[in-house]
């Protein structure tokens, strides 16, 4: 998974660099926003705008 582009998790669009993004993640226990880089890699899931536009209506 590492080095892996990121993608939307509902079309799996790969998403491209200045796109804007929704990000579904679970918060992380620890304090501090140092990790949450790595955490979102891991844990989180990009949705598309175009998805989450669907997705709202
Ligand atoms: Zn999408």
């Amino acid at each position: 998974m590492f080095g892996e582009k990121p993608t939307c998790s509902i079309c799996h669009k790969e998403i491209q660099g200045n796109d804007v993004v929704f990000v579904k993640m679970r918060y992380p226990n620890y304090k501090g926003m140092t990790e949450i880089t790595a955490y979102l890699r891991n844990e989180g899931s990009f949705i598309c705008e175009d998805c989450f536009n669907k997705k709202s209506n």
